[in-house]
């Protein structure tokens, strides 16, 4: 792929005062050109991976005294000669700056640039590109270390492999046509159905994946549901040891969901009080009747169900579970203080704890960290955290199932190639073997300007 080197310029820190801001520059003759203003050593002269500390001038006056990294290509981030000036962190400056280097010809970089430049002069693939941007994005210990994997190629090395086993499916049914006319078979069709069922199995754990990624991404969430004056708003209050949810010995008082976030181990919990299951007219949950609580049901990682130890038997407490759908449950005995001696006994699988005494809390923030660290043993090492790549390997599965069925209905070689080859596509467009401008501008725009 061919594209220009023309030096580029952008603020590589945020916007704002700060005590040292970074302007970063990349493309053919950077260095020169900030050499031409610049007052110290001769950076023309220098071994890549050097830092200079000199004066920025323009004409006779003193813009800032700076450091300058120089990065010869191709041993940058880009691949171009690359220059970056930390300067004074004053908005002033860094303008003036830019403005200096916009009149020495040099362009302002669009969103995502340097970045884009990396992935065209071959620094990563596509997918590694992505994870930059999740990396800048996450605001979790796991978040970061996920994007961080996937940016040093973990995911990608997972996809190329299939897509090598895939490319081998498609030249085989293409040799076969080309021998036709001679009734040759290069490979076994059961030998095909095998290992597109094989494909489709890591492709559904990669998809499934996402689920957990992007929970890591956007913070787990836990609805907390159960039956009025269960303790659900003292429970959330605990946890988030703060008064975000309105305590009220009378039913119903919470009257919307409340959220909060709990960082534990690394990663980021969002956690939703819901309206409760006050419009219950029996003890059945089918009756909550709250379009909320449901909507809240179905988004949940993990559902939370509370009861009252001390109100409910067990039966009336089981009897709601029945219509719970969502992510993973965890239920949770509550008022364990007020609680019968043998309610112990008979709520053996809820984890029973006393809100307002804080009792068992600590043993509820393992039981959620297990839950999400809980993988599957044989699913991939990857995790899957970019809306695209999920979108593509849906594309991909359904293509292979397509596969799968034009095998069993014994369909042309013809027409299984054009079922693989748009798996193939779908794969290619994840790690960039494919990518087309339209592609490119969709990642490469969700980057800020200087990235
Ligand atoms: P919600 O309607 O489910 O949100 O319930 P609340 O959190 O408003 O609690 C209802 C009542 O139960 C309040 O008076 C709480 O103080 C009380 N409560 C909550 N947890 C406990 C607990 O562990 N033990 C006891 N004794 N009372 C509790």
């Amino acid at each position: 792929m061919h594209h220009n080197q023309d030096p580029i310029v952008a603020l590589a820190t945020p916007q704002g005062v700060s005590a040292i801001a970074v302007v970063r520059l990349s493309g053919k003759g950077v260095i020169g050109i900030v050499n031409q203003l610049f007052c110290g050593s001769d950076l023309t002269q220098q071994a890549s991976h050097t830092i200079h500390f000199g004066v920025i001038k323009k004409g006779d006056t003193k813009i800032d005294e700076v450091l300058v990294s120089i990065f010869i290509a191709p041993h940058s981030f880009t691949k171009e000669d690359s220059v970056e000036i930390s300067c004074h962190g004053t908005p002033f400056i860094v303008a003036q700056l830019i403005q200096l280097f916009v009149e020495q010809g040099v362009r302002i970089a669009e969103p995502g640039e340097f970045t884009k430049r990396a992935f065209l002069n071959g620094r990563f693939d596509l997918a590694q590109a992505e994870a930059v941007a999740d990396l800048i994005a996450a605001d979790s210990t796991l978040a970061h270390q996920t994007a961080l994997s996937q940016m040093r190629g973990g995911f990608s090395s997972e996809l190329q492999t299939l897509r090598k086993a895939l490319c081998h499916f498609a030249a085989m049914l293409a040799l076969e046509l080309d021998f036709a006319e001679e009734d040759v078979a290069f490979l076994d069709r059961k030998d095909l159905k095998t290992l597109a069922d094989k494909l489709i199995k890591t492709l559904t754990l990669l998809i499934d994946s996402f689920q957990l990624g992007n929970a890591i991404k956007q913070g787990v969430s836990v609805v907390i549901v159960g039956k009025p004056n269960v303790g659900k708003s003292t429970l959330l209050n605990v946890l988030l040891q703060e008064e975000r949810a309105i305590v009220s010995p009378i039913a119903g008082t919470t009257r919307d969901t409340i959220e909060g976030t709990l960082h534990l181990g690394g990663i980021r919990f969002r956690f939703v009080d819901t309206a409760g299951l006050r419009e219950t007219t029996s003890d059945a949950i089918e009756a909550i009747g709250i379009e909320r609580t449901k909507q809240q049901l179905s988004k949940a990682f993990i559902v939370l169900y509370l009861v009252d130890l001390s109100h409910m038997t067990f039966r009336q407490a089981e009897a709601d579970l029945v219509a719970l759908g969502g992510g993973a449950l965890l239920k949770i005995g509550n008022k364990m203080d007020l609680a019968p001696p043998d309610a112990l006994e008979k709520f053996k699988d809820y984890l029973c704890i006393a809100a307002q005494t804080g009792r068992g809390i600590a043993q509820l923030k393992d039981k959620l960290l297990q839950l999400v660290e809980q993988k599957p043993t044989d699913g991939p090492a990857t995790i899957v955290i970019n809306a695209r790549h999920y979108d593509r390997l849906q594309k991909s599965k359904q293509a292979l199932e397509a596969v799968i069925i034009g095998l069993e209905q014994k369909r042309s070689n013809e027409l299984l190639v054009v079922d693989i080859n748009r798996a193939l596509h779908a794969l290619g467009e994840i790690t960039g073997e494919i990518t087309t401008e339209e592609i490119l501008g969709e990642i490469f725009s969700k980057f800020c300007i200087g990235k």
